[in-house]
């Protein structure tokens, strides 16, 4: 089909297993936009290590630059140092383009056997706040303080963007998870600002949970929870513990969401153990892009590739280590294009 729209976006390979995965998922997207007449302009991008080599620049002023001009970028991990080094290129890009919910997703494939069976919560974490305000300083050596930054701004429109989600999706229950029992003001003012959003939607459950207690509970029953709306490091930090039971980093997409630009990216880092290797799993971007889609408002295109991505599964015969599976990157890739190809035509 020859293309009807072009959509220009942004592109991240990143580090580590990033342009494997992205060369992967790029494949794909290509692959259903020629059964869709939808045609990609990619404006690709190191940041990080990588561009600081070619350019002198963690983030090229020509990146910043694109995704203002582009508001969508699909990105894939870029590693930051532990310790010294450079500061989080993620976190700088999301505090640069305000995108200030971060939106995941935790939903089981067929196919796949996991702990806990038709599992679909979603994460709805604040993103530019919180311990990642990158404001540590030494009081005196052997002191360092690090400061929690909640705005009553910025838990207000997380709370708005999670009760929003749940109304416009039909999703039934709210939990704010905090820690405001030792942090009474900052996790306290999170917690008002919640409840009062809350007052706006009085068709959704609203619950507080504590997030220790919150960790025991997912585990315990994680069926219990609809949507988790946490401050920066809770949702990091539960977003991990959440991809395990689904099947791993891997498989589970994240959006960073603003009023003005979006990016894409998996939950997932750069995972270096692996990274060169073909032994990455695709289907955390994948579904990232199956995401950027939807916000493009190509949702014929979504569903496809959702489609041919489950069918995969389903079929279970090209899946990558991390699921039980023997097959590579790339014949995952290859057989996600295949599966593609065996659904009826686009309309
Ligand atoms: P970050 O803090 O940068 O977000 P992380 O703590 O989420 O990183 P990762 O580097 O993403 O850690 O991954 C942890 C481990 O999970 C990796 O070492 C790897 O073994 C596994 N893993 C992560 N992503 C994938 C993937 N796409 N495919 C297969 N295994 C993966």
């Amino acid at each position: 089909m020859t293309a009807r729209r072009t959509h220009t976006v942004t592109l991240i390979p990143g580090d580590g297993i990033g342009p494997e995965v992205t060369k992967a998922v790029v494949e794909v997207l290509e692959a259903a936009g020629r059964q869709t007449g939808v045609a990609f302009a990619w404006h690709s991008f190191a940041a990080g290590a990588e561009a600081f080599a070619q350019s002198g620049s963690y983030i090229p002023r020509e990146l910043y630059d694109s995704i203002a001009s582009t508001r969508v970028a699909l990105k894939g991990p870029v590693t930051t140092p532990v310790g010294g080094g450079f500061a989080s290129i993620n976190v700088t890009l999301r505090k640069e383009f305000e995108l200030y919910a971060n939106f995941r997703p935790v939903k089981n494939l067929p196919g796949l056997a996991t702990r806990y069976p038709g599992l679909d919560l979603i994460i709805v974490r604040e993103n530019m706040e919180d311990l990642y305000a990158g404001l540590e300083h030494v009081v005196v050596p052997g002191v360092v303080q690090a400061l929690k930054i909640i705005t009553e701004k910025g838990s207000t429109r997380i709370a708005r963007f999670a009760f929003n989600y749940a109304r416009k999706h039909g999703r039934k229950k709210v939990h704010a998870i905090h820690k405001a029992n030792i942090m009474k003001l900052s996790d306290g003012l999170f917690l008002s600002c919640c409840r009062k959003v809350h007052e706006e939607f009085p068709e959704v459950a609203y619950h507080e949970h504590i997030v220790d207690n919150t960790c025991m509970q997912l585990v315990m029953n994680p069926y219990q929870y609809d949507i988790l709306l946490t401050e920066n490091l809770y949702g990091d930090i539960l977003s991990d513990l959440c991809s395990a039971f689904v099947g791993g980093l891997g498989l589970v997409p994240g959006a960073n969401l603003g009023d003005a630009c979006a990016i894409f990216e998996a939950v997932h880092g750069s995972a270096p153990d692996i990274a060169g290797k073909n032994l990455a799993n695709p289907t955390a971007l994948l579904q990232s892009a199956v995401l950027m889609l939807r916000h493009l408002d190509e949702s014929e295109m979504a569903d496809r590739v959702q489609a041919a991505l489950e069918a995969v599964y389903t079929d279970g015969r090209h899946l990558t280590g991390d699921v039980g599976g023997r097959a590579g990157t790339q014949e995952f890739a290859d057989a996600v294009v295949a599966a593609l190809e065996a659904l009826p035509a686009a309309s």
